[in-house]
């Protein structure tokens, strides 16, 4: 197999790396023999809950060596964003939490945390997961949108994946935003279901997954065809599709939410490349 030609692989984390705080067996072996080969190697996550720092110490927790570059959140991403815009923000507001905070500092920002009072001016909105949420936050977030500021979101998850099911996503919050800044349709009929009479209202720009910016970023300043880029996930929806639509080779680990018998019925954009029990294999598989 024409292996040799990867010169990137980026790992989704959850479910590849790790299963919430336990090491998938062999990781760290398994990362060590890879990055010794040559192999540039990315972790990435659309989670903007913790900082490329926590993460790090979240990793090392686990025996997993990585460098803070070697680490690409869309919090840090949303950061990076919110600094190449022209003119930059004089007040970056923050519907998430302190991992968000923390790569917004990092990124030189002087960022509030909502509830906060909101002023008229050039400023951004960044919506990220925030699990204590408050009807207060929400409407000092809508109050910063209805002064013009620019809506920058971390990623629009519906949900996030937990041992047993699901809890609201980053995106579930970025959606009550959407719909009350949202134009009621022109047709809407009292007898409509009164959801689909709105039109919601998008982010300005999403930092995370399904947008390619943070790949964009781990490539930056670096030549490589997407096509040199192994991307490992677990989840045939997020990452394989993800992969695949970007024009990376998609490799699909079953150490994750995907069970072999799914995986072998996925077709068209969320067929992987490749298949592997989990990444203790990728070694071998890579050949060397
Ligand atoms: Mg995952």
């Amino acid at each position: 197999m024409p292996m040799k030609h990867f010169s990137q692989i980026i790992f989704d984390m959850d479910g590849v790396i790790y299963r919430g705080n336990t090491p998938i067996p062999g990781a760290a072996k398994a990362l060590e023999k890879i990055r010794n080969s040559g192999y540039k190697i990315s972790f990435i996550t659309n989670n903007a809950t913790r900082s490329r720092k926590q993460l790090q110490k979240h990793m090392k927790k686990m025996g997993i060596k990585t460098s803070i570059e070697e680490i690409m959140t869309s919090a840090y991403a949303a950061a990076f964003y919110i600094k190449s815009l022209n003119p930059k923000p004089q007040k970056v507001y923050v519907l998430g939490e302190k991992g968000l905070m923390d790569e917004l500092k990092d990124a030189g920002f002087c960022a509030l945390q909502l509830p906060a009072p909101i002023d008229k001016g050039n400023a951004v909105l960044v919506s990220g997961l925030d699990r204590k949420v408050t009807y207060a936050k929400l409407a000092a977030a809508l109050k910063a949108l209805d002064n013009g500021a620019r809506w920058v979101a971390c990623n629009l998850d519906p949900t996030l994946p937990i041992e047993h099911g699901f809890l609201p996503g980053s995106g579930s919050i970025a959606a009550s935003l959407a719909y009350a800044k949202g134009k009621i349709s022109k047709n809407a009929d009292l007898h409509d279901a009164l959801f689909s009479n709105i039109k919601l209202q998008e982010p300005d720009f999403v930092a995370g997954k399904p947008n390619d910016y943070m790949i964009k970023l781990i490539c930056k300043g670096k030549k490589i065809k997407r096509k040199e880029i192994l991307f490992v996930g677990d989840r045939l929806d997020m990452d394989i599709a993800f992969a695949n639509h970007a024009k990376m080779s998609s490799l699909l680990v079953l150490s994750g939410v995907t069970g072999k018998d799914e995986a072998k019925k996925a077709r068209g954009i969320k067929k992987p490349k490749a298949m592997l029990d989990s990444i203790a294999e990728l070694p071998d598989w890579l050949g060397i």
